[in-house]
């Protein structure tokens, strides 16, 4: 599925210095080391702050109470993601609604998120948090327009989308940028946040993750919420957490920011590869529902996808997973269980039938091996196992 080893040994010497550099210097939390990945970060991502910290969960957490979400206050956000999308926002203090996604992109629909605004809730509700799948922006155009129309704010979870860019964002957002690219994940929301969760496409040797943000306030509170709430050496202006970056993790993604453009490249080469592969062997359908073969996952235009996962769907998805796992290929599922069904949720009072589309994609999405340094004969095995399968 993921064979990190060979992004590891072409860096090893370089890695082995920024950890040896560290090791000299001694610090080991926060300082020079996190301070210059927040600097190159920032500038790569063209936002004026980016605060390093200890997971994503973290990051999404600083996020949220950094821009003074909590208690009494809903956040719309969706039912297929990873769970800490929805367990930041009750760490927070706040109470997570959930609206259901767009079949063809798996992201929160603005449709559903507008509907769910115009019922008897949207008293409280103060922010959205969409979140890029799979490494593909949300749709920002409309989420900034429903934050406008309503005064909410707009928390990006972009676990799985560094180096992902949008292209269309007219409102909402600050104008003074003049790159043709677009903007990048973490630059579109009031905040962001990333992890750097060693499967994900920028990762750290741990877990490590970092909020983003054009806001001076916001920054300068998630900065003091990740140290127990300190400005000043322990005097503590409001219960904060531990939500600290290692230097070893700030050392090791300061050299592989350097790399990840190109790494993201090839990652979208794999994906134009399974394409033409998958057409080739005549599998595919239009969708966005899988009928007897297979839906590939598409790229909407004016987005850049940098493929965290390349996701298909599949009626006969549970049979093919089975089938790939005996011939020895990995295979994911993200997620099988929606968030709305999950035990640990079900104080949120939703039940089975509450998001036919994510109770739907569950079922039948199935993420195969996507990484930089796949080989295209690796992916003519997977698709062609695929096609013996349906065949
Ligand atoms: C990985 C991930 C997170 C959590 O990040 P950690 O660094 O593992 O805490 C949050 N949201 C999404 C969508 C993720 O994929």
């Amino acid at each position: 599925m993921l064979d990190l080893k060979r992004q590891y040994q072409p860096l090893y010497r370089e890695l082995m210095e920024a950890l040896g550099s560290v090791l000299a210097t001694q610090q080991f939390i926060l300082g020079e080391p996190v301070a210059a990945f927040e600097k190159a970060a920032a500038e790569r991502l063209g936002v004026a702050h980016a605060i390093g910290c200890s997971s994503g969960t973290d990051a999404l957490w600083l996020a949220l109470a950094a821009a003074g979400i909590g208690p009494g206050q809903d956040v719309v956000t969706t039912p297929f993601s990873f769970f800490a999308s929805v367990s930041a926002i009750l760490r927070a203090g706040a109470t997570p609604l959930l609206a259901d996604i767009e079949p063809a992109t798996f992201n929160l629909s603005p449709v559903a998120v507008e509907a769910l605004l115009n019922g008897p809730q949207d008293s409280s509700v103060r922010a959205i948090l969409p979140v890029h799948l799979y490494g593909q922006c949300a749709d920002w155009t409309a989420f900034a327009r429903l934050a406008k129309e309503r005064n909410l704010k707009l928390i990006e979870d972009a676990a799985q989308a560094w180096g992902a860019e949008y292209h269309r964002v007219e409102t909402g957002v600050p104008s003074d940028r003049s790159s043709s690219l677009g903007w990048k994940a973490g630059a579109l929301g009031d905040a962001a946040a990333f992890s750097f969760y060693p499967t994900k496409n920028l990762s750290a040797a741990g877990d490590a993750g970092m909020v983003t943000t054009n806001s001076d306030v916001l920054a300068e509170r998630a900065r003091m919420l990740r140290q127990h709430g300190m400005r000043r050496r322990y005097h503590h202006d409001e219960t904060g957490w531990n939500a600290r970056m290692d230097g070893f993790q700030g050392a090791i993604l300061t050299v592989k920011l350097r790399y990840i453009d190109g790494w993201n490249q090839l990652r979208r080469t794999v994906a134009r590869r399974y394409h033409a592969l998958f057409h080739a062997a005549e599998l595919v359908e239009a969708g966005p529902y899988p009928i007897h073969g297979i839906v590939l996952p598409q790229e909407v235009r004016g987005t850049h996808h940098v493929w965290h996962q390349y996701v298909i769907r599949t009626t006969r998805r549970d049979g093919l997973r089975q089938f790939l796992t005996e011939r020895k290929i990995g295979s994911e599922i993200y997620y099988p269980v929606p968030l709305h069904l999950q035990a640990a949720l079900k104080s949120l009072g939703y039940s089975e039938g509450s998001f036919p589309e994510a109770e739907r994609a569950a079922r039948e999405v199935l993420a195969l091996p996507i990484f930089p340094e796949l080989r295209e004969d690796e992916q003519q095995t997977v698709v062609s196992a695929i096609a013996e399968f349906l065949s």
